[in-house]
């Protein structure tokens, strides 16, 4: 039996079991003192690495179903707050000044479109191989490795934006991570997040069957304002980009400011 860990936010040793969630070997938990949801007994980078690997956990999500539970309707109302693929990018290139930009677990895919630079972290051997093939060939690279260590390895406010896609909910390290990634950024950069949202209608409504749930990929479950508190420890303000639509999203759009003048 592994050790349950303390909040991952604030060290708080203590924390409200959730027994629904606590699927198998489990154990998820409420900080007693934050209110962040995370779980307490994750396992190790190296076996995320080969048994647990995420596009492993995803492919066989997609396998099942992976029924996210949404009635048409709400679906279509999130449909009218989203952005197509093209407001996005122009979007992307405003929030990072069109500059360097580093995707953290960034998969093999090329998410950070021209003229940007793009730089990734990837955990996956095989993924971070594409990855860093694609950014190479565009001025960038990718470093293999997990992320709240390999994101100390580039030089101290290197990067415009960062970009934080379905990622931040598997880092154990929550703390190492968005202090590593307070240090890369420039002073004014942003960091794009994008995380599941535990403080969803369809997380109340559905319970332990909603698609938030992945064990033990996702270590941590954030609602819109635990999330915030988070990264305030950090040193970031936070503007919420699905702001309208948030109760009926599966996931929260965040995007993280590094001030200006550095406190
Ligand atoms: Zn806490």
């Amino acid at each position: 039996m592994s050790e349950l860990r303390p909040c991952p936010g604030c060290e708080t040793p203590s924390a409200t079991k959730l027994d629904p969630y606590s699927r198998d070997e489990w154990h998820v938990a409420t900080c007693d003192t934050c209110t962040l949801t995370y779980l307490r007994n994750p396992v190790a980078y190296e076996a995320l690495e080969e048994d647990f690997a995420w596009e492993k956990t995803y492919v066989e999500k997609k396998k099942t179903g992976g029924s996210t539970g949404l009635s048409p309707a709400i679906r279509k109302l999130r449909q009218q707050f989203g952005l197509t693929h093209k407001g996005k990018h122009a979007k992307m290139g405003a929030w990072f000044n069109n500059g360097k930009v580093l995707d953290i677990g960034c998969g093999s895919h090329q998410n950070i479109p021209e003229p940007m630079i793009p730089y990734g972290i990837e955990l996956s051997r095989a993924l971070h191989a594409e990855a860093d093939a694609h950014m190479r060939a565009r001025g960038g690279y990718c470093v293999h490795g997990a992320g709240a260590e390999a994101v100390w390895d580039f030089e101290a406010e290197m990067f415009d934006g960062v970009l934080m896609h379905s990622y931040l909910e598997h880092e154990i390290d929550l703390m190492g991570i968005l202090k590593g990634v307070f240090r890369a950024l420039k002073p004014g950069g942003a960091v794009y997040v994008r995380v599941p949202n535990f403080g969803s209608i369809n997380r109340h409504v559905i319970g332990p069957k909603w698609c938030g749930f992945r064990y033990p990929d996702h270590v941590t479950y954030f609602t819109y304002a635990t999330l915030r508190d988070t990264v305030r420890r950090a040193g970031f303000t936070t503007h919420l980009v699905n702001r309208i639509g948030l109760p009926v999203d599966d996931n929260i759009k965040v995007l993280l400011r590094k001030p200006q003048m550095a406190a």
